[in-house]
């Protein structure tokens, strides 16, 4: 067995919001996961579950938000270090509104290795301008995100948590603002970038053919209160490095649709 701490650990994590007041509330319970550190491989985790489970909540602990760390109960850790706040192995990409309004698409993604004190200062422009051109931007990067459509803007978000080279992306529901084609298109890129970056990614998601598309595990989450209540490994079609419409129409990617499509009417009934 490997010495390596694990990628991200949970034990026995509870969170329960306002606590000792009369909007105490217990979102998430009896958490309990392991992500591995696999040499030169990261995992996507897709995570499924009705509004209010506590998704959000489980990205939130990890990526160290205040509000949010430590958590009521248990642990949080992060390559075996209880989290205690943001950082740059960490990178969060949101539904909307990932970069700064006010910055360039350049100066979005050139952002954080500032922040960070990535790299030499003269060299950052280049860093920067390669992942807006990996991501598909190329020749838009003095344009600011309101000039943008919103797949563009998602490519932004992507592009500014990539240049980092964080070993965890959480992203929340990263493309459920986008239409059908963008969303597809959107898939392949990220299956392209990955290649490049091997981050374990954890990603909430409402489309069960985006979570079997994407995964290597799909977690599907119960309510009241928030937990994770089925994981699915061995039923996935390897399909992730396959285009996302020609795999999305095969008769395995369909079976395992409508098998993780039961599991979270039986678990959320
Ligand atoms: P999901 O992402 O699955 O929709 P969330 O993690 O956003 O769920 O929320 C789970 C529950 O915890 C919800 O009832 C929500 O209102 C509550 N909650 C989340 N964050 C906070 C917070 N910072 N303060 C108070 N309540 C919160
Ligand atoms: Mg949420």
């Amino acid at each position: 067995m490997s010495e390596r701490p694990h990628v991200v650990e949970f034990k026995n994590v509870r969170q329960i919001f306002n606590i000792g007041t009369p909007r105490e509330y217990l979102a998430v319970t009896d958490l309990n996961f392991q992500v591995a550190d696999l040499e030169g491989k990261g995992e996507l985790i897709s995570m499924l579950g009705p509004s209010g489970c506590g998704k959000s909540t489980i990205l939130n602990l990890i990526a160290g938000y205040r509000g949010y760390v430590p958590p009521t109960e248990g642990q949080v850790l992060v390559f075996g270090k209880s989290v205690t706040g943001p950082g740059p192995d960490r990178g969060m990409v949101f539904q909307k509104y990932s970069s700064f309004p006010h910055l360039t698409v350049l100066d979005n993604v050139k952002f954080g290795l500032n922040a960070c004190n990535r790299g030499k200062p003269e060299e950052r422009t280049d860093m920067a301008m390669a992942w807006i051109k990996k991501v598909g931007l190329g020749g838009h990067e003095n344009k600011y995100p309101r000039q943008l459509s919103g797949g563009q803007q998602q490519r932004v978000a992507l592009a500014r948590s990539m240049v980092l080279r964080p070993r965890i992306i959480l992203m929340d529901e990263p493309f459920s603002a986008l239409d059908e084609p963008t969303r597809i298109e959107m898939q392949r890129l990220l299956v392209e970038l990955w290649h490049d970056v091997e981050a374990t990614v954890f990603m909430v998601t409402h489309s069960i053919a985006e979570a079997v598309y994407l995964a290597d595990r799909v977690w599907i989450f119960a309510t009241q209160p928030g937990r994770l209540a089925v994981e699915i490994t061995d039923a996935l079609p390897p399909s992730r490095g396959d285009d996302p419409l020609s795999s999305q129409e095969r008769s395995d990617f369909k079976e395992a649709v409508q098998l993780v499509t039961h599991e979270f009417q039986r678990v959320n009934p």
